[in-house]
């Protein structure tokens, strides 16, 4: 994709949408497709956030289990929002088709894999309460877990077919074009760096231009700088790094992930992996912050791979790279309105290329009127964390205590004769 001019010169809006990755640009999609006039302002290239690096796994769903959202947010709203999260691939395939994005897109399901016997029956119970809720999903023997993945490491899980993969880069230059051809106008190299409201006009000023908005969209998750401190605030920011090998031989594509799932497993710090469309093994798992964006070396992931397929030893990485995710308190996506005309949303917990894309188009319905009683998501206040400034050394601790945790469970697994 060219890339996009800089704002240049003071511009009015309709709306305006900061930050464009999934959220900010399904939100001006939905928004363009209106007819309504809006302009999206990124900071660097598009890409170069979450929406650019991740994993490419579209996952329906949230971290809690349908059940659990009807508890949390009530009957009638936790039904709504477990079934948009439910839908959220849907949503994602749908404007793939609608705009024909061309983005290795397929659909054959999400694997959720547990590595001890103790983690099959929250995973079992995830996907009963699925399916009575009429979503194609099953579970998982320990057999049909080896044959799916090629690897004996599981005892089982569930099967989530609502999920697939993308090219999750090529998803978002997609969105980014079907912005433009309905009429959005996209910034890149355009940091918003102060937002003020005169009357009932938002202004957000960048280095060479003011855009001045009836209406402000912040979507920049887990790169949300200090122009939006309080909604920096209210998210733990944690690396994931990935890598992805060479494309494997045909006999190693017969033998992993024959039939084209993604999966994510149980350990403590998960490890998420999938083939890409050109045979690649790509795996990715928490790193450190000093990792972002080129790690220099990536030995956890490397163990990685071959406790779970001894086959790949002495296959060649060929590329490493790591991005931030924003972790929520409560583990759900965040919408807030903290003004009239202010909305914002992010916090996906790792799990934003369905959910993200999303709650774009909530708040892109939002921007265009709709009542937020009729949005099926909860709208939430802007709440910073205590002792914020203390997450990135309590996240660096944490993730190194359950790493150490997740490889005394591995050793002994090892040692009683399970594979690790
Ligand atoms: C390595 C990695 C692997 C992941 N794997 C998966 C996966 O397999 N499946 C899944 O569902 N999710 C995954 N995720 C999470 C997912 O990528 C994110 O949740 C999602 O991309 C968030 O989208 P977003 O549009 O909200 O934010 P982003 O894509 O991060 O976009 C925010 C944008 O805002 C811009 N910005 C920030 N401040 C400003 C400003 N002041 N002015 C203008 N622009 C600004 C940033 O430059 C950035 O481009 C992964 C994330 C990472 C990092």
């Amino acid at each position: 994709m060219a890339t996009l001019p800089p704002l240049a010169a003071d511009a009015r809006a309709e709306i305006a949408v900061i930050g464009a990755g999934y959220t900010g640009l399904s939100a001006a999609l939905h928004v363009a497709c209106a007819g309504r006039d809006v302009l999206v302002l990124e900071a660097g290239e598009i890409g170069g956030g979450g929406s650019g690096l991740n994993g490419g796994q579209v996952i329906a769903g949230l971290k809690h289990d349908p059940e659990a959202l009807e508890q949390l947010y009530g009957e009638q709203l936790g039904a709504q929002f477990a079934e948009s999260s439910g839908a959220a691939p849907d949503l994602v395939f749908d404007l793939i088709r609608q705009h024909a994005i061309e983005c290795d897109a397929v659909r054959t399901g999400w694997l959720q894999l547990a590595v001890s016997e103790g983690q099959l029956q929250p995973l079992e119970r995830r996907a009963r309460q699925w399916r009575a809720r009429g979503a194609d999903v099953a579970v998982v023997s320990e057999r049909e877990a080896a044959e799916l993945t090629g690897s004996r490491r599981y005892c089982g899980g569930w099967i989530d077919r609502r999920g697939g993969t993308v090219q999750p880069l090529a998803y978002l230059r997609g969105l980014a074009r079907a912005c433009l051809s309905h009429g959005a106008r996209v910034y890149e190299r355009s940091a918003a760096i102060r937002l003020t409201r005169r009357g009932e006009v938002w202004h957000v000023e960048t280095a060479r231009g003011t855009v001045s908005a009836q209406t402000v969209i912040v979507a920049t998750d887990a790169y949300t700088d200090r122009t939006f401190d309080s909604l920096r605030r209210t998210v733990v920011v944690v690396p994931s790094i990935q890598v992805a090998t060479a494309p494997l031989s045909p006999q190693l594509r017969a033998k992993i992930l024959p039939r084209g799932q993604s999966v994510s497993d149980t350990q403590r710090i998960l490890r998420y992996y999938r083939l890409d469309a050109t045979g690649r093994f790509v795996l990715g798992t928490r790193g450190q912050f000093a990792d972002i964006p080129i790690p220099a070396a990536t030995p956890i992931h490397e163990r990685a791979m071959t406790e779970l397929y001894p086959e790949l030893a002495g296959v060649a990485i060929e590329y490493r790279w790591g991005g931030f995710v924003a972790m929520t308190r409560d583990g759900v996506p965040h919408l807030h309105e903290p003004e009239p005309g202010l909305l914002a949303g992010l916090g996906y917990n790792g799990r934003g290329v369905a959910m993200a894309t999303t709650l774009g188009r909530v708040l892109g319905r939002r921007a265009l009127g709709e009542p937020a009683a009729s949005l099926g998501f909860p709208l939430t206040p802007v709440r910073p964390l205590r002792l914020h400034s203390l997450s990135r050394v309590a996240a660096r601790a944490t993730i190194r205590y359950l790493q150490t945790r997740d490889a005394l469970d591995r050793a002994l697994r090892r040692s009683s004769g399970a594979p690790a």
